[in-house]
């Protein structure tokens, strides 16, 4: 009998558990290998744990999870609906920005699980999630596009946009992603 998704994203937790490619897993308090539905057909992709999310281990539970969880609910969509993670798995001081080596070294655990739960929808959250995909896309560009790819075989629709934190600080993203989130809500009807 093969492994359920479950089991094989358990593995990598695991992985990420004991992980020390970089020297974030000095400075985290825990790792944050992401959560959520093992069978999801959608997946948000973010940036890094915060403070609270190195505090309590999962992903989005902090203000910006907060204003994650409202644009669900406005697509009638709930966490246990869809799988979130991050590019980095441990939290960056300070919550600076992920530098190139770390995405480097840690994104392999991002692709892993992804090639475990092989969603049908990816929705990126922020620039950096956005650029590990399309390392040349801006994301005041091409946020709210929806785009068919076809990524390490995994046939997919991708939909970037701006990263919660940025609809917290700057009212005309928060509208943005309100209305990105209108985009990704029609689009998921129609399926
Ligand atoms: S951030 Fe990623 S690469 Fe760095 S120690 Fe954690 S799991 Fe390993």
């Amino acid at each position: 009998m093969s492994a359920t998704n479950s089991q094989k994203l358990k593995y990598l937790s695991g992985l990420i558990a004991s992980c020390q490619k970089c020297p974030l897993y000095q400075t985290a308090t825990n790792p944050v290998p992401g959560d959520g539905n093992p069978e999801a057909k959608i997946v948000f992709i973010g940036e890094a744990p915060g403070f609270y999310e190195d505090e309590q281990g999962l992903p989005f539970v902090g203000n910006s999870g907060k204003l994650l969880d409202k644009l669900l609910a406005s697509i009638n969509l709930k966490r246990q609906d869809v799988f979130i993670a991050n590019i980095l798995k441990h939290r960056p001081p300070d919550n600076r920005n992920p530098e190139p080596a770390e995405i480097k070294v840690c994104t392999p655990f991002l692709k892993a699980q992804l090639q475990v739960i092989r969603p049908r929808v990816i929705i990126t959250l922020g620039r950096f999630a956005l650029n590990y995909f399309f390392p040349e896309a801006l994301i005041s560009q091409v946020r709210g596009q929806i785009k068919k790819i076809t990524w390490q075989g995994i046939d997919s629709t991708f939909i970037p946009v701006y990263h919660p934190s940025a609809g917290l600080r700057n009212g005309s993203m928060l509208k943005s992603l309100q209305s990105d989130f209108i985009t990704i809500g029609k689009f998921l009807d129609q399926k």
